[in-house]
């Protein structure tokens, strides 16, 4: 099947007389016959559902979808997106670890690893996505376990060199875990580039209506775990909490990780998504080779009427070819890469204030990519406790306002944005 049709159909073949949507399986529970029945679902001796803070059958066929459309083998739905990024993390590392991750990645998956996981006892080195192979190289260490990286980064649109990154990290034993949220699936499979697993915060363009919070994780089946045993105890020695199996010889290298995921991290941490969010994903979804495609199209004039107007004095956007990632966006994206600009005005701020202010068809929210145009200024939200001296340290200038292209008619779109720069 083609990307279109999986959008549509992977995941969920009814049978004779069943429903033609995925069913809601919106039950905790379920029942078995025998102890012995149940038993052997605890031991990972069958395959079945006993407890939705684990797995559910609803998730588990959108999370099918998914991992069709990224070419995997294996996948699970997380309650958010920050959820599939620390379990896919944490499924590989642990206290005394170490991670290489790109510095272009989003603000939250950032405070993450450089707080959170720190205090966990995980350490992190940070690179410049455009750094040179030997400063790559040098970010490494003996106990590095994984390395991590966007597809399109939020909000700063570097496009990640995937051969660079996937190299490095396989000279060194290590998987490439890559968040292709930005990009989705439609317009990029990171699997094709060397990644070895993919996240997604769902939330984004997957949902795609502003409905639901959730997130992904896409196993490509080709990290070979077995021949890297002494970096990865905890998929290739016994897991004495499931009678002493080990994950990498009863899984195999397309199942290990996502069922270690699963039976360690969702039986523990418990962040599921709830079926009836899984059913409105798979909404979201059915339509994505549709929406994604015109949120490019929408984005790419908007960008382009942006660069040729007099009061905005840069715009960043991978479709331009003024972008400095523009010939990087064409060799993995050549189909477009998503709706998301970013923009300054003439007039710092202060301009950038009084822009967001005249939009009637962007509204503005704290969010990105999906069907509604937003726009976000982050010096006066996000970011507002930054003076204008670290806003630029930070990669966000004052003037930078964040536009999350949607799906209405592109010329409301540009009227919007164009009766707005009047206003400044
Ligand atoms: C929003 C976002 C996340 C976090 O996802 P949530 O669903 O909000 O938890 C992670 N990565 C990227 C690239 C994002 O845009």
């Amino acid at each position: 099947m083609r990307q279109e049709t999986k959008c549509i159909q992977a995941g969920y073949e009814p049978k004779n007389g069943e429903s033609r949507m995925i069913p809601i399986i919106q039950s905790t529970t379920f029942k078995y016959d025998t102890s012995e029945d149940m038993g052997k679902l605890f031991d990972l001796e069958a395959s079945g559902y006993f407890y939705t803070r684990l797995q559910n059958p609803t998730n588990d066929m959108v999370a099918a979808k998914i991992t069709a459309l990224e070419g995997g083998t294996a996948g699970m739905l997380t309650s958010s997106g920050q959820a599939a990024n620390f379990f896919a993390v944490f499924n590989i590392a642990q206290a005394g670890d170490h991670v290489v991750s790109s510095t272009a990645i989003y603000g939250g998956t950032y405070n993450l690893f450089n707080v959170t996981m720190r205090k966990m006892g995980i350490d992190f080195t940070f690179v410049e996505p455009d750094c040179s192979p030997e400063e790559l190289e040098a970010a490494f260490r003996p106990n590095t376990k994984c390395v991590f990286g966007e597809t399109i980064s939020n909000p700063s649109l570097a496009v990640f060199d995937f051969e660079k990154f996937s190299k490095a990290a396989h000279d060194h034993g290590v998987p490439l875990i890559v968040d292709n949220t930005f990009a989705t699936p439609i317009n990029c499979r990171p699997f094709e580039f060397g990644v070895d697993i993919v996240t997604h915060s769902t939330t984004k363009y997957m949902d795609g209506h502003d409905a639901t919070v959730g997130g992904c994780i896409v196993d490509s089946g080709k990290f070979d775990w077995m021949a890297h045993a002494d970096k990865f105890p905890g998929l290739c020695t016994p897991d004495d909490s499931y009678h002493g199996i080990t994950y990498a010889e009863k899984f195999g290298q397309e199942g290990a990780f996502i069922t270690k995921a699963t039976a360690q991290l969702m039986r523990d941490f418990g962040s599921i998504q709830s079926p009836m969010n899984a059913y409105l994903l798979n909404l979201g979804l059915e339509s994505l080779h549709v929406r994604v495609k015109r949120h490019c199209e929408n984005a790419q004039k908007l960008a382009e009427f942006l660069e040729n107007h007099p009061k905005v004095s840069w715009v960043n956007y991978p479709g331009l070819p003024s972008n400095k990632y523009h010939e990087m966006a064409k060799k993995y994206m050549p189909d477009g890469t998503c709706g998301v600009i970013s923009f300054g005005v003439e007039g710092g701020r202060k301009a950038a204030e009084e822009f967001m202010k005249h939009l009637k068809v962007a509204i503005i929210a704290t969010h990105v990519a999906d069907a509604h145009s937003c726009v976000l200024h982050p010096a006066s939200s996000t970011h507002r406790q930054l003076t204008d001296d670290e806003l630029v340290a930070a990669g966000v200038g004052p003037d930078l306002i964040r536009f999350s292209c949607g799906i209405e008619n592109i010329d409301d779109i540009i009227e919007d944005v164009s009766s707005a720069l009047y206003e400044i």
